[in-house]
């Protein structure tokens, strides 16, 4: 544990963004976090094929190139098959620094109906106007195994292109994964972080918010009392107003975040 005076290493901070990400609920024995290297840009790190709760050491943590998301050390422990999402994505957006693949539920359903994620509330406005989705049956092979991982650079690549803006250079931060969960992006694992747990909180409070809406319009008929209001998004001025405040606070439930984290003994954080 490090003092207040003390600046955390990226290893630190790496182990307790884990610890976080299963305290939230967002990663379970399965998804991951990544970063990429504070000082070699073509390597970033991963956790050994552990569930993301039992990290607590420098050994449980494995550098991977870039390129192919090969291991740096030959003689590293094994690692998740699915790190082609990582390898992808820091390769086409180099500003991005930090990567979380998760399965939390309360995404799924957005990623198996028509009905898009969308901000509802102020914490959440970096999801943006639009959330992509990524259907990775469009992208299957010959050779591919059908179980909905991304199990090489080729699947990688056709998700990371998702997180692609049309207009401009810029990238979406979230995107969503039929039938499997989302990945989103940040530009550090605090940022990351945040919003991993964000998109999550907003989904539960979005599908509460249409099944009151459906109740309520379903007794509204029924009763021929006037319409009910259609759910409100956050319009476009308050995206941009919503994500800079979200930007400059961050720290603020990170340090929370870290003191739960560390205050629990499930959590063990050795570096
Ligand atoms: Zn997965």
């Amino acid at each position: 544990m490090s003092t207040d005076s003390e600046k955390p290493s990226v290893y630190q901070n790496f182990i307790t963004g884990c610890h976080i990400l299963h305290h939230h609920g967002v990663l379970d024995a399965y998804g991951h976090l990544s970063v990429r290297h504070p000082e070699k840009k073509d390597i970033f790190l991963m956790p050994r094929n552990i569930a993301p709760a039992l990290l607590s050491s420098k050994a449980d943590i494995v550098e991977y190139r870039v390129e192919d998301a090969s291991p740096v050390d030959l003689d590293s422990p094994p690692g998740y098959v699915e790190r082609f999402i990582h390898s992808e994505i820091y390769k086409k957006y180099p500003a991005v620094q930090s990567v979380i693949h998760s399965h939390a539920p309360s995404i799924l359903p957005f990623t198996i109906t028509g009905v898009d994620l969308r901000p509802c509330v102020h914490m959440s406005g970096f999801l943006g106007k639009h959330v992509p989705k990524f259907n990775i049956a469009e992208y299957y092979s010959e050779e591919d195994v059908r179980d909905l991982l991304i199990r090489n650079q080729r699947l990688g690549n056709h998700l990371s292109a998702c997180f692609s803006k049309e207009t401009n250079t810029s990238h979406h931060p979230v995107v969503l994964m039929r039938g499997h969960g989302f990945t989103v992006v940040g530009g550090g694992i605090e940022e990351s972080v945040f919003r991993a747990i964000y998109t999550a909180e907003n989904a539960r409070i979005q599908t509460a918010s249409l099944t009151l809406q459906l109740t309520a319009t379903t007794s509204t008929t029924a009763t021929g009392a006037h319409p009910v209001q259609s759910l409100y998004y956050l319009d476009d001025s308050e995206i941009r107003a919503t994500t800079q405040m979200t930007q400059w606070s961050v720290m603020r439930p990170w340090n929370l975040w870290v003191h739960e984290a560390e205050a629990n003994p499930l959590y063990t954080n050795n570096v």
